[in-house]
């Protein structure tokens, strides 16, 4: 058995970030995603042979897909008792996207905890030490390193290796939790504002308050198949983090729709990259990923958005059609000129939801509209999404049933 650090293929090509390119993943993955997925999901085999799982999640958080797009094919493949694994996987996606769409404080708090952290790190040369040598994968430990190492060459780890990387960072570097969420969320393709931070929430005993988790060594080697050790330093134990209650908001969502409008101009954000009606001569206007956050994206990551962001901008374009970095370039832009409302997929959370608000604003004063629309799955979804993941998953039938039925949404 060797526990050396193996070698990482980044598989550079194997990412193009087209929906067509999402649907071959989910063509190849079909196959596996019944009883091989509940039986080896588990199983963390390496870079480039991720084959256990679907890898859908970069395509899942750009709106290349969309969960019915991966949902469907998969009951219509395997049934739904087989499938059932996989679909609660899916709908973890859509639990924490509802969720933090009821609490959208928790965003905001991670979002400043994240700057005074950063702030703590700058005066702090022996935490930042540490710090760098986390995000560098050079702690001496073999597998915690071989993780930070594979995320920097693929932008993807498996999601056990995300529970154990951030177990180790909480509980045995004893690294600040949100300083780990903001590198993971700049490193991976699929990084989330939802998944990402309620998933180190998660871990670090803060979303089912007081239940942690907790990296184990014999665990890790069975789920590596003895490829990787974190080797004999791990904490034994992992104490809860406690912070303020999180405070829920009434959700409102803005109307729902199974599929976008032929409206005039439509913009298109880095998390909804999906099938818009064909453009003809209305107009695509596509606002980058929040500059801040760009600026300090890992190469992966930020090379797999802005790819998403260019072919929905530019599909079925007119010559007209453009990207902009910023909210206040796009409203200097001449082609600002032509049109009274600007349509697009809502985000309640996260850097999109802020600059969708700046947009919004700024719009209005120059008497304009910004009209936002919610998916016809989460509108069905995220009002039981409230508390735990339990609520949502007793719906997932009905929910099941009123996709394969092509119900529109209705909140
Ligand atoms: C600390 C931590 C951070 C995470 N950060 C992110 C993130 O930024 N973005 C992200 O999409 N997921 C995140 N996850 C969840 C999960 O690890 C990934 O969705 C999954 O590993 C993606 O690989 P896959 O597509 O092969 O998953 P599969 O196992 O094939 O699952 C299919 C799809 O279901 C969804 N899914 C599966 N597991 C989860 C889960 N636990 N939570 C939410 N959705 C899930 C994803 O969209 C995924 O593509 C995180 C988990 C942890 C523990």
């Amino acid at each position: 058995m060797s526990r050396s650090r193996h070698a990482i293929q980044p598989d550079l090509a194997a990412w193009p970030a087209t929906r067509e390119a999402g649907f071959q993943r989910l063509n190849s993955f079909l196959p596996r995603a019944g009883a091989c997925y509940a039986r080896s999901r588990n199983f963390d085999r390496g870079a480039g042979q991720h084959e256990a799982v679907s890898c859908l999640s970069p395509y899942l958080r750009h709106g290349l897909l969309e969960e019915p797009d991966v949902l469907l094919p998969v009951i219509a493949r395997h049934g739904r008792e087989a499938a059932a694994k996989f679909v609660d996987e899916v709908f973890w996606r859509t639990y924490f996207r509802g969720w933090m769409a009821h609490h959208p404080e928790i965003w905001r708090r991670y979002a400043s905890s994240v700057q005074e952290a950063m702030d703590q790190r700058r005066a702090t040369p022996a935490l930042d030490r540490a710090l760098t040598a986390a995000e560098q994968g050079q702690t001496g430990m073999p597998a915690f390193d071989h993780w930070a190492q594979e995320l920097l060459a693929t932008g993807y780890l498996h999601n056990h290796a995300r529970m154990w990387f951030a177990s180790i960072w909480i509980f045995t570097l004893r690294l600040p939790w949100v300083l780990g969420a903001d590198w993971f969320l700049r490193q991976l393709m699929d990084g989330d504002p939802a998944s990402n931070t309620l998933g180190w929430r998660w871990v670090a005993g803060l979303h089912t308050r007081g239940k942690t988790y907790l990296a184990r060594r014999d665990n890790i080697l069975r789920f590596t198949d003895g490829r990787l050790d974190p080797g004999p330093n791990l904490a034994r134990e992992a104490l809860a983090l406690e912070d303020a209650p999180a405070q829920r908001e009434t959700l409102q969502l803005p109307p729902a729709l199974s599929a976008p409008p032929l409206a005039e101009a439509w913009l298109v954000t880095d998390e909804f990259c999906g099938s818009l009606p064909d453009a003809g001569d209305s107009l695509r206007l596509g606002l980058a990923c929040d500059k801040q956050l760009a600026a300090a994206r890992g190469e992966r990551a930020a090379r797999f958005s802005a790819a998403a962001l260019r072919q929905a901008v530019e599909a079925n374009a007119d010559g007209g059609n453009q990207i902009f970095e910023t909210v206040d370039g796009l409203l200097s832009s001449p082609l600002v000129e032509g049109w009274q409302e600007l349509h697009c997929w809502s985000a309640p959370f996260g850097p999109v939801a802020q600059q969708l608000d700046q947009l919004e604003v700024a719009l209005a004063a120059q008497g304009r509209r910004l009209v936002r629309w919610t998916r016809a799955h989460d509108a069905r979804a995220w009002p039981h999404a409230r508390r735990g993941f339990f609520g949502l998953k007793k719906r997932i039938p009905a929910l099941l049933d009123a996709l394969e039925q092509g119900v529109p949404g209705s909140a």
